[in-house]
């Protein structure tokens, strides 16, 4: 971390901030920004529902330690100092930890799995039934990671929304913004729609499906190794859990036959009684990411555009919002995420 202490960022402190996009990450720079005695206005393109945000669709998992598997340590850092930043600011986080479990034939998986991740205890079917006892027996042993937590997108959203007025922010629905054209201090969340500013940002199609039970009960998220990709359940409220995420690299926004074979297959092999349980909603979202999958923080002037959070939205949008606002206060630099032109 690099300090640049002068005049101009004491400055940009009295100046009025707009931030545009409100996905996850648009909403924590607003509410950090709100809370330090910025004047926020977040402006949002669609309506409060915010069906057109890759947020919408996320499984709101802050997995810093899971996520470890398959991801750069940057992840894991941001990951963590996030996971505070998530307890301290929103009390509706739940932090009952994550469960990994495998099948025999993915036993080379799982191992490896724990091989490549930290702050995890392994379980035996006794300590399985004490905190899981849907799970039922069904698995043999599983990884605990009890430090992780989870939110329910589509609720936490509209809770940050409330904070940020609560601080003082104004948010604009169906409010279309363009980066360049807007005087000050200019914080650019667009997600994919950002690709004026990123040529190289893709996305990368996430499809999950929402199902409804009352047969089962589950207090963290659990995922099931499986060959291809990351499969996990979440629980929701109402008796709703969500099953998710393919990665596919593709930009349309079907749901293929086969992965809805494939994610419901694996909420079957988690617990039968996932095969009674009525489909409340199909659908999928684009990740917005870069070409090594990791988030940036670009500065150009007064503008500062943040984007690239890829899988990890909820789980890195708080840190990040946190390196943007210690540059606007003390001109602090993070080298592995932040670039200035
Ligand atoms: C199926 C799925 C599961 C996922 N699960 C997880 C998970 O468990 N944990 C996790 O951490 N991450 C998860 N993710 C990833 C996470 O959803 C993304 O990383 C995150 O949503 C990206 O947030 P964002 O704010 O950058 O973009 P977005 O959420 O896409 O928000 C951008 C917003 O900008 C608005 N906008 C665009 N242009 C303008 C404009 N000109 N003016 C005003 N508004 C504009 C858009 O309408 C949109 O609302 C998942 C993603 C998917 C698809």
């Amino acid at each position: 971390m690099v300090q640049q202490d002068n005049a101009t960022h004491h400055s940009m402190q009295q100046q009025p901030v707009t931030v545009i996009g409100a996905g996850i990450a648009g909403a924590w720079h607003a509410l950090l920004l709100a809370e330090a005695g910025f004047a926020v206005k977040l402006h949002e393109r669609s309506g409060p529902a915010m069906a057109q945000a890759a947020s919408h669709w996320a499984g709101g998992m802050l997995a810093p330690y899971c996520e470890a598997e398959g991801s750069e340590p940057t992840i894991t850092r941001l990951g963590e100092r996030s996971l505070a930043l998530w307890r301290e600011q929103v009390p509706e986080a739940r932090f009952q930890g994550s469960l990994v479990v495998a099948h025999a034939r993915d036993r080379a998986d799982y191992e490896r799995f724990a091989r490549m991740t930290i702050n995890h205890r392994r379980l035996g079917v006794e300590d399985i039934d004490e905190i899981e006892p849907s799970l039922d027996g069904r698995f043999r042993e599983a990884l605990f990671f009890p430090d992780e937590g989870h939110v329910e997108p589509r609720r936490v959203l509209p809770q940050i929304f409330d904070r940020i007025r609560a601080a003082g922010g104004a948010i604009e629905f169906h409010s279309e913004q363009q980066a360049k054209d807007t005087p000050g201090i200019v914080i650019d969340c667009r997600g994919l729609a950002a690709r004026d500013t990123f040529p190289d940002l893709r996305g990368v199609k996430g499809e999950e499906i929402i199902v409804e039970t009352g047969e089962i009960e589950l207090s963290r998220p659990v995922r099931l190794m499986h060959p291809r990709w990351p499969l996990y359940i979440i629980p929701r409220e109402d008796n709703r859990f969500m099953i998710g995420a393919t990665s596919i690299e593709r930009e349309d926004s079907g749901v293929s036959v086969r992965s809805a074979l494939e994610l419901l297959s694996a909420a079957y092999a988690v617990h039968p009684a996932f095969a009674e349980a009525r489909i409340v909603e199909i659908g999928s979202g684009l990740r917005p990411a870069f070409p090594d999958n990791l988030p940036r923080i670009a500065i150009e002037g007064q503008r500062i555009a943040v984007n690239g959070l890829y899988r990890h939205g909820f789980l890195l949008a708080p840190a990040l919002a946190e390196l943007t606002l210690g540059y606007l206060q003390r001109g602090a630099i993070d080298n592995e995420v932040m670039q200035c032109a």
